[in-house]
């Protein structure tokens, strides 16, 4: 059983899934992907190398389980936690740790092994985010749950250990720190200003223009103002909505658009880089309702050095300015 743990400090929790030990290239960082389509879990017609699916898209019928799907959802056969079980949150002296109750799935984008985000049509993509919303609204019935992330590593250095288009979706019973600073940072906004704080964003950056990557009629790309990382996007619905999986039909439809089109600036301009796409949502406590969900794209250009682990400073060597001009100069 996994487990997760506080650490008495910071209040950081920490999973500790020594399950994940089987995995016998986790610690060769920067490892080449191994395998093609003859082994591949993910192709069509090996379906019997993942655990049983919890979902999936067939348009043209099929069997459970069998080859003909569009998008395929699996839990992960690795998890970093398990559905199983009981909470049981407990105290060990000063220290607090509960059982990793949770759950961890894979969301196979396409059939087609060779096929990215760049190359799959809207429709495809759209289909993939309507997996997306579908697991979390079926998870989201569990109580113990609390929050899940929905997030894409894609290339080697992004943390992907297989090539096969691939999203993951993490199901926790706590609420990540990332997301308690959005949260925290939102309702300050809130109280002082009355107004969500990424409504505010869009309106102001809207005016000005130059940090705007693309618009559609749904969704808005921009570099923020103070980012962590080059080329670092956020894809903001326009309108103010706090939670992914409930958005209208047209804003999947506009955010798929949206994606495939960055994805593609970021792959002209930057010589496909590795990249993590992480969809950022409320989670499910109450009184958030100042929280507005986006997806936030992140292009693996620089590796985290050790300034970065000693000051907790992000030094980020490309300004938002330029790097939008660089993705809107990119001819599509
Ligand atoms: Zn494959
Ligand atoms: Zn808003
Ligand atoms: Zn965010």
């Amino acid at each position: 059983m996994p487990e997760l743990r506080k650490d008495p400090v910071t209040g950081r929790w920490v999973i500790i899934s020594t399950d994940r030990r089987k995995r016998p290239n986790d610690f060769q960082f920067g490892r080449p992907t191994i395998g093609g389509r003859e082994t591949c879990p993910f192709c069509p017609g090996h379906e019997e190398l993942t655990p049983p699916e919890v979902l999936a898209y067939r348009q043209n019928g099929g069997a459970p389980n069998s080859r003909s799907w569009d998008v395929r959802v699996v839990p992960n056969k690795f998890p970093a936690l398990q559905v199983e079980g009981t909470i049981d949150r407990e105290g060990d002296g000063m220290f607090d740790r509960m059982n990793g109750i949770g759950a961890h799935e894979v969301i196979i984008e396409t059939p087609d092994h060779d096929k990215t985000f760049a190359t799959m049509s809207e429709t495809e993509i759209a289909r993939v985010l309507s997996a997306y919303r579908a697991r979390v609204l079926d998870l989201k019935q569990d109580r113990r749950l609390k929050y899940i992330v929905v997030f894409k590593n894609f290339g080697g250095a992004a943390g992907a250990t297989l090539d096969h288009g691939h999203s993951q979706l993490i199901a926790l019973p706590i609420v990540p720190e990332y997301l308690k600073e959005e949260l925290d940072g939102a309702r300050r906004h809130f109280e002082e200003k009355e107004r969500c704080v990424f409504c505010d964003i869009l309106r102001q950056e809207q005016g000005a223009g130059r940090r705007i990557v693309q618009e559609n009629a749904d969704i808005v790309a921009l570099s923020p103002y103070a980012p962590r990382f080059p080329f670092e996007t956020w894809l903001l619905p326009r309108r103010h909505a706090t939670r992914f999986e409930e958005a209208p039909e047209h804003e999947f439809e506009g955010l798929a658009r949206m994606i495939r089109s960055v994805v593609g600036r970021m792959n002209r301009a930057l010589e496909s880089p590795p990249f993590n796409l992480i969809v950022h949502s409320a989670p499910f406590i109450d009184g958030v309702d100042m929280y507005h969900w986006h997806v936030e794209i992140i292009p693996r250009l620089t590796r985290a050095a050790g300034f970065e682990w000693g000051t907790g400073f992000y030094i980020n060597p490309t300004s938002p300015e330029e790097a939008t001009q660089v993705l809107r100069a990119v001819k599509l």
